[in-house]
């Protein structure tokens, strides 16, 4: 499924594959990478050399995120600061690889994001409770925030993995409260293009 949404793209191979963001050469996220000629041919649909992507931003190390980095061969690759080792070690424990049967290729870091830095216009927002690195990105100027597996249209990720903590999800949750937002792009499921804050009032409502 390929949607879009202004000038982001958003690329769904399947249910286990993470959501794939496309914004000029850019990438968030890379899905799991078991779904490879179906991105091929979505990339070829949008008349979009995949070798032309330069960055991939992964919002945490989770294999259904990092498991396409691999497509991207001439991007360089950014993670927190606190994941990078899940990529440069091919760390199959940290990732939970193995539950979506898959393996983590090790993969050097280019750029270890934290809090406050920018990249490619984007500002991140550390925001851990689903993984202790996992990142939101906010485009400031449009109020876009790309929230990985931290917030979905209708819920929190899941906060009992390793380094998940439900403490953390209740302070980012708070972080992301403050935030005007006006399209909410998850990790997972369907993007919220209306009514961000009522849908972000009662997620919290229900998560306390
Ligand atoms: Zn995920
Ligand atoms: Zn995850």
């Amino acid at each position: 499924m390929l949607k879009k949404i202004g000038n982001v793209t958003l690329i769904d191979l399947s249910d286990s594959d993470s959501n794939i963001y496309v914004i000029d050469n850019m990438v968030i996220d890379s899905g799991t990478g078991f779904n490879f000629n179906r991105l091929m041919s979505i990339f070829s649909a949008m008349k979009k050399d995949i070798a032309s992507i330069e960055w991939v931003v992964n919002t945490h190390g989770h294999f259904d995120h990092i498991g396409g980095n691999g497509y991207f061969l001439n991007a360089k690759i950014a993670i927190h600061e606190l994941e990078a080792s899940i990529l440069e070690n091919g760390d199959n424990d940290m990732s939970f690889s193995e539950f979506f049967n898959g393996q983590v290729h090790p993969r050097n870091v280019d750029r270890k994001l934290k809090e406050g830095d920018e990249i490619n216009g984007f500002k991140v927002i550390h925001t851990p409770g689903h993984s202790l690195g996992s990142i939101c990105l906010y485009d400031e100027k449009e109020k876009i925030l790309f929230s990985g597996d931290t917030v979905f249209a209708e819920g929190v990720g899941r906060t009992d993995l390793p380094g998940g903590s439900q403490e953390d999800m209740k302070k980012s949750l708070e972080r992301l409260k403050g935030l005007e937002i006006a399209k909410l792009l998850p990790g997972h499921g369907a993007p919220v293009l209306e009514n961000v804050k009522l849908a972000m009032d009662s997620i919290s409502d229900s998560f306390y």
